[in-house]
């Protein structure tokens, strides 16, 4: 007796929606792993919000689709495959959620709309110097004065910053007792008097990182989430749903497929001639077991979330192994591309957006970018040590 699946209308809808409502040109930008910026984001969202389907991840009542955890897993496969923009993280996955959990009516009614249609763009300011794995050291000041907050310090490492709207960003309002005790979170708007944002030179020359600086930036009270102090329980709220991202096993299974078309249009008409390519190709066929593996893991950390049984540990897992995993397939396309290429590229000065789409150029790009992978949203080693507390109480 075959089996019925219960979201077999719903994967069909999905995939006539991805073929019907992306545009061919966004679907080429992004199968050229070209580096995504606000304006193809935007473009999607807003196809997304006339389905009403902008926020996967929120609840009906407050525009978001409702979805169970494996259809937004299937939303992201079916996307991911056809070739359509993720959509973007800060303002959905990120702040989102923590408004809607922890903001007041008003901040509800001022914020959430703007991140569901893509007119407000949001940056996380977290990280300072001497602040990135242990968080709770950081020592941005936030005094109150009359109805206000003025911030003085500074955030680094802040992706998006140059284009948002928006920073929700980590402050210290009190010295006093534990360190996490005395944080709190507040939405800045980046026109702020006082803001000033920029850019860290990378080694993939795509602009993504800044530095933010704070200089007696005046900040309404109402623009504070939770009570003052309570900054580190959203901080954690975040975190833990930011570990489990459907999104990332159905782009690293593209992106190897993507591997594969690349190197099979290197093989050429004789084999013998490539001698790499058995090697390559056994490279990518473990990647790809890799991928396959990822999968099954994420889909049981998927069913152990709607079961409230979810452990640290496997979504800590799942992170690091992603990380190293999207480095792998990365790598082999730099190794596909050849040594001469990759120094072509690390000596020019950036990519030209008029250019025509070059897919191995672009993958080399995204291959130094990727060397980010292990360090962004939490490092290997930082990952590994959540690992061994869950497992081992160590
Ligand atoms: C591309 C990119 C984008 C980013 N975007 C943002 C953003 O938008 N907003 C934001 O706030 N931050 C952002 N970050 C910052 C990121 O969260 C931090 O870089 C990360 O948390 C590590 O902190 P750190 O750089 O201070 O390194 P450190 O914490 O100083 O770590 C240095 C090294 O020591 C290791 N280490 C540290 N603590 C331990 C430990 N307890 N046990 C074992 N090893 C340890 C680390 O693994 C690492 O190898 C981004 C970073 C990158 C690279």
């Amino acid at each position: 007796m075959t089996s019925i699946d219960p979201y077999a209308a719903f994967r069909e809808e999905l995939r006539q929606f991805a073929a019907e409502q992306c545009p061919e040109d966004l679907k080429r930008f992004v199968r050229s792993n070209r580096k995504i910026t606000r304006n193809e984001y935007r473009i999607w969202q807003e196809k997304l919000f006339a389905r009403g389907w902008a926020a996967p991840n929120w609840p009906v009542a407050h525009g978001g689709t409702g979805w169970d955890l494996q259809q937004r897993y299937l939303f992201e496969e079916i996307t991911a495959q056809a070739d359509c923009p993720p959509q973007y993280h800060h303002g959905l996955g990120h702040i989102g959620p923590v408004i809607l959990h922890f903001g007041t009516e008003a901040q509800k009614e001022r914020f959430l709309p703007r991140i569901l249609d893509g007119s407000e763009w949001w940056c996380q300011g977290y990280s300072e110097p001497g602040a990135g794995s242990d968080l709770a050291s950081l020592k941005t000041s936030a005094r109150r004065d009359g109805d206000h907050y003025v911030l003085n310090g500074q955030k680094i490492w802040t992706s998006h910053a140059q284009e948002a709207d928006m920073m929700y960003t980590l402050v210290r309002t009190s010295s006093e007792g534990r360190k996490q005790a005395g944080i709190s979170l507040l939405l800045v708007p980046m026109n702020t008097p006082g803001i000033e944002v920029r850019p860290i030179p990378t080694i993939d020359h795509w602009h993504h990182v800044n530095e933010v600086f704070l200089n007696d930036v005046r900040v309404p009270c109402e623009n504070l989430v939770g009570a003052e102090g309570e900054g580190w329980k959203c901080a954690k709220f975040l975190l833990d749903r930011e570990r489990l991202s459907p999104a990332t096993v159905p782009r690293l299974a593209r992106l190897a497929e993507q591997v594969e078309e690349l190197l099979m249009a290197r093989r050429g008409a004789d084999p013998a001639a490539s001698p790499s390519f058995h090697v390559l190709l056994e490279r990518l066929y473990l990647a790809q077991a890799g991928v396959k593996g990822a999968r099954e893991m994420l889909l049981s950390a998927i069913q152990e979330e709607m079961q409230g049984t979810l452990a640290a540990s496997k979504s800590s897992a799942l992170k690091l192994f992603c990380s190293e995993l999207s480095q792998q397939i990365i790598g082999i396309a730099l190794d596909i591309a050849g040594p001469a290429h990759a120094a072509r590229l690390v000596a020019s000065t950036g990519v030209d957006a008029e250019q025509d789409v070059d897919l191995e150029r672009e993958l080399v790009h995204t291959y130094l970018f990727y060397r980010s992978r292990t360090i962004a949203g939490g490092t290997s080693e930082v990952q590994k040590n959540v690992i061994a507390r869950d497992l081992f109480g160590a």
